[in-house]
């Protein structure tokens, strides 16, 4: 059995193992584009503080870990096309490798909104290693900038330069914060947390043109006429599953690649695993694309089973999110965002900087944000992973004591100061 994985993040290296579990002898080629493999796009964000160590980005010491899984890594290579007739991955032309299960773990790309002026120099996207260093290299004397998108990743992202002592200033199109998430109050909350924390955030504020000086950028207009230099402009609107290599019947129209629970596509032996994926929200069946990390790790791990000849399912898929705001914990998962109806009730509770709100659905917990005190993160998951009808929901908002911490910023994945220092930051 001859196995291909392309990409070298989370959903890729997590089936590599799985892979090697089961079948410890059929070769096993992964090919990623980056030179970097295996680095957190997750901590990016850390390192950009200037707090971080770089070596703490790279989550597999990729040296000892393709001795140790027998897998031959090709960095830096891109595949540029998938013959679902002959089986072969083309990565140039004539060069082609075979397979005879293949996983595509290719990740999510940035979108590029059709602004005027975004083609500017010093106009960047947020994704990878080579994004973060343009940022912090591209200019000597860079003091201060703006942020096109107040979403999870925007946000993240204005924290850690702020804390590198840069002066950051948000942009977000619509009325509130990372409105996928948050409801109007959670936003306000985050708004002002990040206010006292000296950042500038506006919201309801869309960006109508990019200006520049002798090509590099150097301020925007928003729609309602207000003029903002900036030497840099990071967009972070959001980002769509990175399939331009692949064609029907795998994924069309740019969409994601769509999987049954085993990861597999509708094409006999090509599977798919995180940010590229097109699941299904487990708690309304409808298409979903889960773009975060623990999902990309546990796709991965089924998608490598199946491969290997196991018998594993993909269950329990809904949004999930975590992050700690300068102290300020914040959790959000599942619909969180529905309104109180025939069939839905919306409990919620709030004290200063708290919040506590809690979505049911015929008596089932589909949604909750927990800001402030995100202790009961844990217990509110595993409710709603196994569907209990809440008889009391004021037994919900009951406080623990001593109770551990709730979700950590990075939901729970081993990252950071837990992964073993890995030494070899470049391809073996
Ligand atoms: C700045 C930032 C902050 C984030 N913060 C969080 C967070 O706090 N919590 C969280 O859960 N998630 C976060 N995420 C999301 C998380 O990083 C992704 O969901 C996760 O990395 C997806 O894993 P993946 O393996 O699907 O793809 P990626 O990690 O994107 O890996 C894709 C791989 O595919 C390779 N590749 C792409 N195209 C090709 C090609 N044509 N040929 C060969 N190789 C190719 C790439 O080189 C890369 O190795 C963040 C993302 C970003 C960018």
């Amino acid at each position: 059995m001859r196995y291909v994985v392309v990409g070298s993040g989370p959903a890729g290296i997590s089936a590599a193992e799985e892979i090697r579990k089961i079948d410890s002898v059929g070769p096993i080629t992964m090919i990623t584009a980056d030179p970097h493999p295996a680095y957190s796009p997750v901590m990016l964000t850390y390192w950009m503080s200037s707090r971080y160590p770089k070596e703490r980005l790279f989550f597999r010491e990729m040296g000892p870990w393709a001795k140790d899984h027998r897998v031959d890594l090709r960095c830096g290579r891109q595949a540029k096309a998938v013959d679902v007739h002959r089986q072969v991955v083309t990565l140039s032309p004539g060069e082609e490798i075979a397979y005879d299960r293949l996983l595509i773990a290719a990740g999510a790309v940035p979108l590029i909104p059709p602004i005027s002026g975004i083609r500017a120099k010093g106009v960047c996207t947020f994704r990878t290693f080579a994004d973060a260093e343009e940022i912090l290299t591209s200019r000597r004397d860079l003091e201060h900038l703006c942020i096109m998108g107040g979403g999870f990743i925007g946000i993240k992202l204005a924290c850690h330069l702020r804390e590198r002592g840069l002066t950051v200033l948000v942009f977000e199109k619509e009325p509130r914060l990372a409105s996928r998430i948050f409801d109007q109050r959670a936003s306000d909350i985050v708004q002002e947390q990040l206010r006292r924390h000296g950042l500038s955030v506006e919201t309801g504020a869309g960006i109508a043109e990019i200006s520049n000086r002798d090509g590099w950028v150097s301020g925007v207009r928003l729609e309602d006429g207000r003029v903002f230099p900036t030497q840099i402009l990071v967009v972070a609107v959001g980002v769509r599953p990175n399939t331009s290599f692949i064609e029907a019947p795998i994924a069309a129209n740019g969409g994601g690649i769509p999987v049954d629970e085993r990861m597999e596509t509708s094409v006999p032996h090509v599977y798919a695993a995180g940010d590229v994926a097109t699941t299904w929200d487990s708690l309304t069946s409808s298409p979903f694309s889960n773009a975060v990390w623990p999902a990309a790790t546990r796709q991965g791990k089924v998608a490598g089973a199946n491969m290997a000849g196991g018998r594993r399912r993909y269950v329990h898929n809904f949004s999930l999110n975590a992050m700690n705001l300068y102290g300020l914990q914040v959790t959000t998962a599942g619909h969180s965002l529905e309104q109180e109806g025939d069939d839905i009730r919306v409990f919620q509770e709030e004290k200063g900087n708290e919040y506590r709100k809690i979505v049911l659905k015929s008596g089932a917990l589909i949604g909750f944000i927990l800001i402030g005190d995100t202790s009961r993160a844990g217990l509110f998951l595993s409710r709603m992973k196994r569907g209990d009808i809440i008889g009391n929901p004021a037994e919900l908002f009951t406080r623990i004591s001593h109770a551990p911490s709730g979700l950590l910023p990075y939901m729970g994945f081993r990252h950071g100061s837990l992964w073993p220092r890995c030494k070899d930051s470049v391809c073996p």
